[in-house]
C-alpha cells in the first residue's frame, strides 16, 4: 500500500489515539480487580509469611478479617513461587489456629486397641520422655571396638522446614546429649 504524506500523518494520528485509548483502559488509575468483575465489598488486613512445609520456602499472602485467618494465597511477587502454590503449601489454611476440624487435644490409641482415649499433655509429654529413655537404656552403645563411643543406634531424628534456627540449634544439642547420631532434616531429603 502507498501512503502519501497526509495519509501517514492520518495513519499515525489514528494510531497515536488508539494508544492513548489502550492505555487509558490498562492505567486507568483503578486497581485490577476493578475490571475483573469483582465486588470487594470491605478491605481485610493481609500480610506476608513463608511456607513451613518444605526447604523450598514459597511465600504466602494471609489475609485476616477480626483477628481470623479467611484466606491464604500463593503471593505473586515471591521470588521463589511467584504466587504458586504446590498442594501441601495451598493447603496451608487447614494450620490456621481457628480451624474447626484442627485437633486440640492429644489422642491415644494404646497398642493392640482400635480405640482413641484424650490424654492431656502433661501425659503425652511424660510417655514420650519415658518411652526414649527406655529404647536409650535398652540400646546404649558405650564402646566400639577399642573406642568410647557413648551412643544409641535405636532413636533416630527428623527434623521439619517449619524449625527455626534456634529451635534446630536446642534440638541437635538434645539429641547429641542424648548419645543419637542419626539426625536428618526433612529438607535434605
Ligand atoms: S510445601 Fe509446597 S508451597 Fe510449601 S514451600 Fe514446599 S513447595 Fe512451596
Amino acid at each position: 500500500m502507498e501512503l502519501n504524506r497526509r495519509d501517514f500523518l492520518k495513519l499515525s494520528g489514528a494510531t497515536s489515539l488508539g494508544f492513548v485509548a489502550m492505555n487509558t483502559l490498562v492505567f486507568e488509575g483503578k486497581p485490577a480487580y476493578a475490571k475483573s468483575g469483582i465486588v470487594l465489598k470491605k478491605l481485610v488486613r493481609e500480610t506476608t509469611t513463608t511456607c513451613p512445609y518444605c526447604g523450598c520456602g514459597c511465600g504466602f499472602l494471609v489475609s485476616s478479617d477480626n483477628g481470623k485467618v479467611i484466606n491464604i494465597e500463593g503471593d505473586p511477587d515471591h521470588p521463589v513461587n511467584q504466587g504458586a502454590a504446590c498442594a501441601k503449601g495451598g493447603s496451608m489454611r487447614q494450620l490456621a489456629a481457628d480451624n474447626p476440624y484442627r485437633m486440640s487435644t492429644v489422642l491415644y490409641r494404646a497398642p493392640g486397641s482400635a480405640d482413641w482415649e484424650e490424654k492431656s499433655w502433661d501425659w503425652a509429654m511424660e510417655r514420650m520422655a519415658q518411652l526414649i529413655k527406655n529404647t536409650r537404656d535398652k540400646n546404649w552403645v558405650a564402646k566400639d571396638g577399642n573406642y568410647l563411643v557413648n551412643r544409641t543406634e535405636a532413636i533416630a531424628a527428623l527434623g521439619g522446614a517449619a524449625l527455626d534456627n534456634e529451635e534446630c540449634y536446642l534440638l541437635s544439642k538434645m539429641n547429641r546429649a542424648l548419645g543419637v547420631v542419626y539426625l536428618e532434616h526433612q529438607a535434605r531429603i
